[in-house]
């Protein structure tokens, strides 16, 4: 007897991300796929549960290790870094830049300019400057095998947690002419990231439109995932999110997103990267990603991500940014972690 695979299953859906844990954060509020528009498979019956067997109890690397020390703590500071293409010398220079300000940070993977570093190199270059480093690794540029080759690259530079992304099609793009992967989605690469060393981060979009949306997050978490980073939403949103997801998953580590918007052209793209839900009361400059980070922790995240919303030429002014409003984001949260600690511990 012929057996069907997931892929096989996945493409008689029609999505095309080929996805079985659908539907991806990109579908609309009407159930609309990002890509072309088609009615989205996976909207209308509901988030897919996850099926398979959880993988075994697995040790740490030292880098995941530090981060789960950390957030017995006190919240983390995480921040994005503004995208400079692939040079290991600039990665290496901003990192080194936001090395004494934040905790870690994220390598994300943004469609706009999609040529980048492996994500194992980045990581590498980032743990050199002594940040907590969550690369996020996408299943649109990379086969299974290609995959697991990256998460075992990952294992050796001790990457803090890898944030497991399906990714944008590339029609959406920069890179229309490239032919993307997925062989895998989100859920699935979390489950085969179980088998590493580092924790399992996955994205989730806190906002309201689909109402099945914890379901999805807990599909993730069965597939294995330890942490959470959820996209930016209005601050009401989130926190709404927030809550809920520590209340049904009391171990996941939750970490909110929080924009720090610099132009009007980073602003344009991240309402594209938020699926057009993004509220202008909800973003501020930097003065203002301080108080609504505040008022995420305050909701119950673990830790924050912050990201610079500008335009492509405005990498420096980026950087700036988020050296000052992490630094100043994390001395509040050691400030507040030592004033509630009993005297004995503080000394
Ligand atoms: S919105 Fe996403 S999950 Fe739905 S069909 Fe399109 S690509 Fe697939």
């Amino acid at each position: 007897m012929r057996v069907r695979s997931r892929t096989s299953v996945a493409a008689d859906t029609g999505c095309p991300k080929q996805m079985v844990y659908g539907p991806c954060q990109g579908v609309t509020a009407e159930g609309g796929c990002e890509v072309d528009g088609r009615s989205c498979p996976f909207f209308a019956r509901g988030a897919v549960p996850y099926s398979a067997l959880p993988s075994a109890p697995r040790q740490l690397n030292p880098g995941a290790e530090r981060l789960v020390g950390l957030l017995a703590e006190r919240p983390v500071i995480l921040t994005e870094v503004p995208s400079d293409g692939p040079d290991p010398a600039r990665a290496r220079a901003s990192s080194e830049r936001l090395s004494t300000r934040v905790d870690g940070i994220v390598l994300g993977d943004a469609p706009w300019a999609r040529v980048q570093l492996p994500p194992s190199l980045r990581a590498g270059i980032a743990a050199e400057s002594g940040l907590l480093t969550v690369p996020g690794l996408t299943c649109r540029d990379r086969n299974r095998v290609a995959l697991e080759a990256e998460l075992h690259a990952l294992d050796a530079v001790h990457a803090s947690a890898v944030l497991c992304l399906t990714g944008d099609h590339t029609a959406l793009g920069s890179r229309p002419d490239a032919q993307p992967v997925f062989d895998l989605d989100s859920t699935r690469l979390a489950a085969l990231a179980t088998r590493r060393s580092s924790l399992v981060a996955v994205a989730e979009r806190p906002t309201r439109e689909w109402p099945h949306r914890l379901d999805r997050l807990r599909a993730k978490v069965a597939a294995g995932a330890d942490m959470v980073i959820l996209n930016h939403a209005p601050a009401e949103q989130a926190a709404e999110f927030i809550r809920s997801a520590k209340q049904a998953f009391p171990l996941l580590v939750v970490i909110a997103s929080v924009p720090v918007v610099l132009s009007a052209e980073g602003r344009r793209r991240l309402a594209a990267f938020g699926g057009g839900t993004l509220e202008s009361g909800n973003v501020g400059a930097a003065e203002r990603a301080h108080d609504h980070a505040i008022g995420l922790l305050s909701a119950g995240a673990d830790g924050i991500d912050l990201s610079a919303a500008a335009g492509a030429d405005e990498t420096r002014l980026a950087l700036d940014a988020l050296h000052d409003v992490g630094g100043a984001l994390r001395a509040a949260v050691v400030q507040s972690a030592a004033s509630s600690l009993p005297e004995h511990q503080g000394r």
